[in-house]
């Protein structure tokens, strides 16, 4: 259900937006899901879409961007794509620490439609 809960608040948000600067229709939403979010973006958009109807936002796409997880190495301090099954750090093997990358969900911008 966290999706629903995001959708709704972009929902909000982005038509309170368009609202104060006096803009009728939203035509896209940059969005960032980190890959160890939890979220799915297909999810989020449906409920979104469901949301939308009746306000600024309705019919706007979203453009998705992925973010990989980054673990940090503690020995080392070397940052790292964590890969499937594999926390170890490539420089020196020790257990490499989750970092905030990866667990992101964000509105990082709003197109709207001049037209
Ligand atoms: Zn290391």
């Amino acid at each position: 259900m966290h999706e629903y809960y995001k959708a709704i608040e972009w929902v909000g948000k982005v038509s309170g937006d368009a609202e104060e600067s006096d803009h009728s229709k939203v035509k896209t939403l940059h969005v960032t899901f980190g890959e160890s979010s939890g979220y799915s973006p297909e999810v989020v958009k449906s409920y979104f879409d469901e949301a939308a109807k009746g306000t600024p936002c309705e019919g706007a796409d979203f453009d998705v961007t992925v973010t990989r997880s980054m673990l940090k190495c503690p020995s080392c301090g070397h940052v790292y794509e964590k890969k499937l099954l594999d926390y170890k750090c490539p420089k020196c093997g020790s257990e490499g620490e989750m970092t905030e990358s990866g667990n992101e969900v964000e509105l990082t911008g709003v197109d709207y439609d001049e037209g």
